[in-house]
């Protein structure tokens, strides 16, 4: 009987790699229809994470050949530090995460972790030591507790909720009728975008990835869940490199470095005190995001 059973369990496997893979894929880039295909080099080595120092050395990349959209990047990440990317829309950040998860290669220059270049080791080992939180998380049709589950196959019940504390998402959890076992997604309990991604926060904490990449949502968030998910970033990028890809810059006033891209270059780098004295462009993003928040509590509190 087993053996009747272990073509089925294999099914099984094959089924929930490749929807893995896909939801990661989709949940990233917020597309299917991938265009080249990356391929391993021959005999590829798996990438092997020691400190998990990032580098990006003189990184180019354009999406077409007429177009370079990345015009030579230098950013040092040191081990267990945060980098912020920040910048205009269209300077090039979400490229930027797409290129550390190896879904696109380089025209030109690298990207290291820990002295290895990410083109010449194994897909699954790179993207196993890489935790992506995207900005617009896609949830499968099954209950919350398997959504922050699949974040580490054989999880239990206790590290769940430990997941789940971590990303401040478990006492909205605890308060619903099913609890962790109520359904999500189309036929299910439709989530905020604030309370998807701190799903997909805790399904990172559950991977416990030494790099994690995160997208942060441009939807915009009331102050309170802005607090909240500013709390569970700070949880999730503790002991580990962390690159954050952040639109409101109230996100990354603690990280250790602020790069600021426009038009696809670094225009700016600092950490928050030292972009302000400079007066430039992160000062002027700084000012106006300010003045905007200022108005939006005025009409709040009328
Ligand atoms: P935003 O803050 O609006 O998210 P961004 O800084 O993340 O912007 P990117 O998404 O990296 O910017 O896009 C940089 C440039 O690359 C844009 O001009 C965009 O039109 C172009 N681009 C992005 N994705 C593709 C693609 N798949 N094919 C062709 N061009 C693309």
């Amino acid at each position: 009987l087993a053996q009747l059973f272990r073509p089925l369990d294999m099914l099984g496997w094959v089924y929930r790699n490749v929807r893995q893979g896909l939801i990661d894929m989709e949940a990233m880039f917020g597309i299917v229809d991938t265009e080249a295909e990356i391929e391993d080099m021959q005999g590829a080595p798996d990438l092997i994470v020691t400190n998990g120092h990032v580098r990006l050395q003189d990184l180019r990349f354009g999406y077409d050949a007429d177009r370079e959209i990345l015009k030579g990047i230098d950013v040092d990440v040191p081990p267990g530090s945060m980098l912020a990317v920040v910048g205009p829309s269209g300077a090039g950040k979400s490229t930027l995460s797409r290129l550390l998860f190896r879904f696109y290669e380089p025209t030109g220059g690298r990207i290291t972790i820990d002295g290895q270049d990410i083109n010449k080791v194994t897909q699954k080992s790179l993207r196993a030591a890489i935790g992506i939180v995207p900005q617009d998380s896609v949830l499968f049709n099954d209950t919350i507790g398997y959504n922050i589950g699949y974040g580490r196959e054989g999880a239990g019940q206790a590290e769940i909720e430990a997941a789940a504390k971590g990303a401040a998402i478990h006492d909205f959890i605890a308060q619903l009728p099913h609890g962790y076992d109520s359904q999500v997604g189309e036929r299910g309990l439709k989530l905020s975008g604030g309370e998807k991604q701190r799903v997909a926060i805790a399904r990172t904490l559950l991977k416990d990835p030494p790099i994690l990449v995160l997208d942060e949502a441009t939807s915009a968030l009331d102050s309170r869940t802005e607090a909240a998910i500013q709390e569970t970033l700070r949880n999730v990028a503790a002991r580990r490199t962390s690159i954050v890809i952040a639109h409101r810059l109230s996100t990354v006033v603690d990280a250790d470095q602020i790069v600021v891209l426009d038009q696809g270059q670094v225009a700016e780098r600092g950490t928050h005190a030292q972009l302000l004295r400079k007066n430039g462009i992160y000062a002027e993003m700084w000012t106006r995001q300010q003045s905007e928040r200022e108005e939006e509590e005025a009409e709040a509190a009328e």
